[in-house]
């Protein structure tokens, strides 16, 4: 069973955000990117089902500039097997990835691809969607359990207010939530053998696809910046404050 694993390079989750002055975007320039979190999940859940015996390839997919090399090695440290790179410099809405990836389930044949849920630069939750209604598969978002079980797989999605098992026919497309696993930590004998598996590079015209943006972005701003905080002689204080001031209660 071959798993497409789609990871993205985005900004560190411990890098706080800075909006260019001009509020056309996020200033990226000298910041620390790594692989979206979600995506780690996505890479680890596959090497799990390689090593469970369920899968027999992983391959992990990147879409962005040559960069997007590193995330691959990364995944590869991981455990995927092989990469491929979707090389392009424009900027690629969740809608370009998705129809960049249908193109490769084409090609590689899937029995399960494995995205994010969302990536944290968008927060779009769109491209695992997408990339279902693309290709014509059943999807199962927001995992938190994913068991194979021949030619079906079961995955437990977490829903307002409790858990779903669902039960899909392989091929299938899954999206990670945080609680599915806990991605190992690369090891350096495993970053070493990363560098000699094979990626492969294509561009979006070798796949056929458009990527051109439809939408726009108009305007980024920072979040409105918090008042300071005050001190509280006393809980009768507190409750006034919270009825009358802050009206929370
Ligand atoms: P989004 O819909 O943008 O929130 O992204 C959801 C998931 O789609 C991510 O967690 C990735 O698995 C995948 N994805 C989105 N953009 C890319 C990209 N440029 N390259 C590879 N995978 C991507």
């Amino acid at each position: 069973m071959k798993v497409l694993v789609a990871v993205k390079r985005v900004i560190d989750a411990n890098v706080k955000a800075q909006v260019k002055s001009d509020g056309s975007g996020i200033d990226l320039a000298s910041v620390k990117m790594s692989m979206n979190p979600f995506d780690e999940i996505a890479v680890e859940e596959a090497v799990r089902l390689k090593e469970k015996g369920a899968a027999t390839e992983i391959i992990a997919v990147s879409c962005g500039d040559a960069k997007c090399q590193e995330t691959l090695r990364t995944a590869m440290a991981i455990g995927a097997d092989r990469g491929i790179l979707v090389e392009t410099t424009e900027e690629l809405q969740p809608l370009a990835v998705a129809k960049l990836l249908k193109a490769l389930v084409d090609k590689e044949q899937p029995a399960l691809v494995i995205l994010g849920k969302q990536a944290i630069d968008d927060d779009a939750n769109q491209t695992g969607q997408m990339l279902a209604a693309l290709a014509d598969l059943p999807q199962a978002t927001f995992a938190s359990k994913v068991e194979v079980a021949g030619d079906k797989v079961n995955v437990t999605r977490e829903v307002d207010g409790g858990l779903e098992t669902i039960s899909l026919s392989l091929p299938a497309v899954i999206t990670t939530d945080l609680r599915l696993n806990e991605p190992r930590y690369v090891t350096l004998p495993n970053i070493m053998k990363a560098k000699k598996k094979q990626l492969d590079t294509f561009k979006p015209e070798d796949l056929g696809v458009d990527v051109k943006p439809r939408l726009k972005t108009l305007k980024v701003s920072e979040p409105p910046k918090r008042g300071a905080g005050i001190k509280v002689p006393d809980v009768a204080t507190l409750v006034d404050k919270l009825k009358n001031e802050a009206k929370v209660i």
